[in-house]
């Protein structure tokens, strides 16, 4: 065996931290918020110091050499082991193929329309179609740690979504299986129909609730204060730890020099953003990277409590206040209260505090913009959601506010697959938006299937001639020149 294919033997001595009122709890129960304050939690790693003995060159070249592991535990977010949640065992780790997601450049024909220099990480390429699959990798191989110490014969994992956390919640519980079961709340109708029938498939119970997806983690917080199930939300601090492995990534990508690229990222409920930042501030402290990136998150003008709040200039102005939502195509991130809000504002100080003003920021844009970036990057290769797509709205945005530049390399996160969204791409194409959306498709982007033939020509034909009549038509649309 070769030794990147050994498991490392460094295990971290890690504490649930509430960032509101700084008490700390043993990683041996699972907690999802502070019983003292009610603050949302960190986990942090005590014995962090220690990693600082090893030169950030020397950990550059184990995460290397290790990205050629043949060892299932390591092949996909364990990569970064050390970092993440080094208190697992080999044993523990569940890995269904996350990770690794590529970058994508766009062609030089849509850096040419954009004027910008972007490129998609797809992950969509995770194997629930989204990123939620980095945090449910940590998430359940801390799970099944937990079944094997304490013996528990019956886990109930529990979640509120809106679409993708309940499908790769529901994918993850089906694999572990034995004593863990899932169990999904989705605001009815408001997840795509795809993103319901992931986890009907996987098998999970799937309950809805009218209302939004803010009523859903209600009903959800209250099962997790009065009775023993294990919640899947992004108040759960292992998902967070895991979604740090699209920082790392990224960086290895770049060889570990990300000074001069720009992250633009969808803000939900903000637990995403929350791990970039945290991911890359490990990186620097452990001098793997010496300079951070710049971030941007993106928020739609129907859920935009995160914009608001930084669109303030003076920190002491500044005043956080959940909105009521409106319908939004980038329905993934339609969250009027983010859980993760405090995290951001952890992070984005200590982001700014290494990175100087302006390394984070969040930029606003509009349904249509979406919709035309998601259109845009998709007429050009990429396999962007909705959410991709507001990506490439807020790196045009940031543009237009003399943000970005045209030099600069920019970074956008298509969250899930854009086949999850597709409903989304079938109103534009058909002009059927409801008018809450505020969205007026331009024709001339418009698809359509078209029928070459009609059925009932087709049955008054012999199969000779109906294939002659059908190419006949092709040939008559396409306006195609016979061979000489
Ligand atoms: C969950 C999700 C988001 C929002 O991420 P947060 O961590 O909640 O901010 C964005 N896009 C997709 C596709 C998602 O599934
Ligand atoms: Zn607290």
């Amino acid at each position: 065996m070769a030794d990147t294919d050994l498991f490392p033997a460094y295990r971290g001595h890690m504490e649930y931290f509430c960032l509101g009122c700084s008490a700390r709890f043993d990683i041996s129960e699972l907690h999802y918020t502070c019983p003292t304050c009610s603050g949302v939690f960190l986990l942090r790693d005590l014995d962090f110091e220690t990693l600082k003995k090893t030169p950030g060159q020397e950990w550059r070249r184990i995460f290397d050499a290790r990205a050629a592991s043949k060892n299932t535990a390591l092949r996909g977010i364990f990569r970064f082991y050390e970092l993440m949640a080094p208190v697992m065992e080999e044993e523990d780790i569940v890995f269904l193929g996350e990770g690794n997601t590529p970058e994508v450049a766009s062609s030089p024909t849509l850096r040419g329309l954009t004027g910008l220099k972007t490129v998609y990480k797809n992950d969509g390429q995770n194997p629930s179609a989204s990123f939620k699959d980095r945090g449910m990798a940590c998430a359940f191989s801390y799970l099944k740690a937990l079944v094997r110490k304490h013996g528990w014969d019956q886990v109930l994992t529990v979640c509120a979504s809106t679409g993708d956390t309940s499908a790769s919640a529901a994918l993850y519980a089906s694999y572990v299986g034995g004593p863990v079961k899932s169990v999904v709340i989705l605001p009815q109708g408001k997840v795509t129909p795809q993103q319901l029938a992931q986890p009907l498939g996987s098998g999970a119970v799937v309950l809805e609730v009218p209302g939004v997806f803010d009523d859903c983690m209600k009903v959800v917080e209250h099962l997790a204060d009065n009775y023993r199930v294990a919640l899947l939300n992004s108040k759960n601090a292992w998902r967070i730890l895991g979604q740090e492995s699209y920082a790392f990534e990224v960086a290895q990508w770049h060889d570990w020099d990300v000074s001069g690229l720009c992250l633009f990222v969808p803000i939900g409920n903000a637990g995403n953003v929350t791990a970039i930042m945290a991911g890359f501030l490990k990186l620097y402290d452990l001098g793997i990277i010496t300079a951070l990136p710049r971030l941007f998150g993106v928020q739609s003008h129907h859920a935009d409590p995160v914009f608001r709040y930084y669109s303030v200039d003076d920190p002491k102005e500044r005043h956080y206040e959940p909105v009521a939502v409106t319908p939004s195509v980038a329905q993934a991130a339609m969250i009027g209260n983010p859980v993760s809000f405090p995290r951001v504002r952890h992070f984005a100080e200590r982001f700014e505090a290494v990175g100087g003003k302006g390394a984070f920021q969040v930029v606003q844009v509009t349904e249509q913009a979406i919709m035309e970036g998601m259109i845009l990057a998709n007429r050009h290769g990429h396999i962007a959601c909705t959410q991709g797509g507001e990506c490439l709205a807020g790196a045009l945005r940031a543009k237009e506010l003399g943000l970005v530049s045209a030099e600069e390399t920019i970074i956008l996160d298509a969250t899930a697959h854009q086949l999850k969204f597709v409903d989304f791409q079938n109103m534009y194409f058909t002009n059927s938006f409801p008018p809450e959306f505020g969205v007026t498709p331009r024709p001339e982007l418009a698809n359509a299937p078209e029928l070459v033939i009609d059925p009932a020509e087709k049955a008054a034909l012999s199969p000779e001639a109906y294939t002659l009549k059908a190419a006949e038509n092709v040939v008559k649309r396409l306006g195609l020149a016979a061979k000489r």
